[in-house]
């Protein structure tokens, strides 16, 4: 469902994305872990091209686009919208429009984008607040919700594009700790329904019990990838060991 294939990114100088190649089967959760400027955003930006990578393939879907260097031109504007409609990302900093209510929100992007009528999207996004458990708060204003409340307004309004896939870029790094265990539930849920995910973690017990795969990133390179038990618990790189006993 998701295949990256020799993927490069450099800022500047800086070589943020190495020969990065990772597959995602429909329906597999897949965390991604590794250090602090290892490059984990900037491969999740490069899938649905918020970041352009320099060269490599992306594949989501059916629809797939390579870069050339410096050949490369910007995708044409449907291009882009089309891999965005197919990925839908949630953040660490919550981007809740705050002008709008909880509905309202979550309405937004099947109103103007997908030009759903407005009746048919507002059922569709209190089913989609049902299910991560705050259609009690559709009528409130985000600056009214908790840290965890807004994550999960966040991710209904992502789910209300009808992404083929999710990705989640620390979703729970700025939360209170309280407030973490609510919004891994719910992500955690979407994986067992099957929805297809690649999540940026530092939780390592969820990668460890909800993600079927982990990929170990360090210096712009996936340096493991294998199965979550196997890569949390025994890891074989020398570089993924130490990496992971810091969380011991
Ligand atoms: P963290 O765990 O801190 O979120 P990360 O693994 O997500 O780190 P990235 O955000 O992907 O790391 O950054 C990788 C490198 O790319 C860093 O050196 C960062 O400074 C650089 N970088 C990221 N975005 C840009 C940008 N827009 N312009 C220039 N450099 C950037
Ligand atoms: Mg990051």
């Amino acid at each position: 469902m998701i295949e990256v294939s020799h993927l490069g990114k450099r800022f500047g100088s800086n070589q943020v994305l190495r020969d990065v190649s990772l597959s995602v089967e429909k329906g597999q959760a897949v965390a991604l872990i590794g250090p602090s400027g290892s490059g984990k955003s900037t491969l999740l930006r490069c899938l649905n091209l918020l970041t352009v990578p320099d060269e490599g393939t992306v594949r989501i879907g059916e629809q797939s686009l390579t870069f050339t260097g410096a050949a490369t031109r910007l995708p044409k504007d449907a291009v882009l919208a089309g891999f965005r409609a197919r990925t839908g990302m949630v953040f660490q900093h919550f981007n809740l429009f705050p002008h709008m209510t909880v509905l309202g929100n979550v309405m937004e992007g099947p109103v103007t984008v997908l030009q759903q009528p407005k009746a048919q999207a507002a059922e569709k996004a209190r089913a989609l607040l049902a299910k991560v458990g705050m259609e009690h708060k559709a009528d409130a204003w985000p600056d009214q919700l908790s840290g965890g409340q807004k994550q999960r307004v966040a991710i209904a309004r992502a789910l209300a594009m009808e992404p083929k896939v999710m990705l989640f870029d620390e979703v729970t790094s700025a939360l209170d700790p309280e407030l973490v265990g609510e919004v891994l539930r719910v992500i955690q849920s979407l994986a067992e329904e099957g929805m297809t995910m690649l999540l940026v973690t530092h939780e390592m017990a969820f990668a460890r019990d909800v993600a079927h795969r982990v990929a170990f990133m360090r210096d712009g390179v996936i340096v493991e990838y294998g199965p979550a038990r196997q890569v949390i618990e025994a890891p074989r790189e020398a570089a993924t060991q130490a990496f992971l006993a810091r969380f011991h």
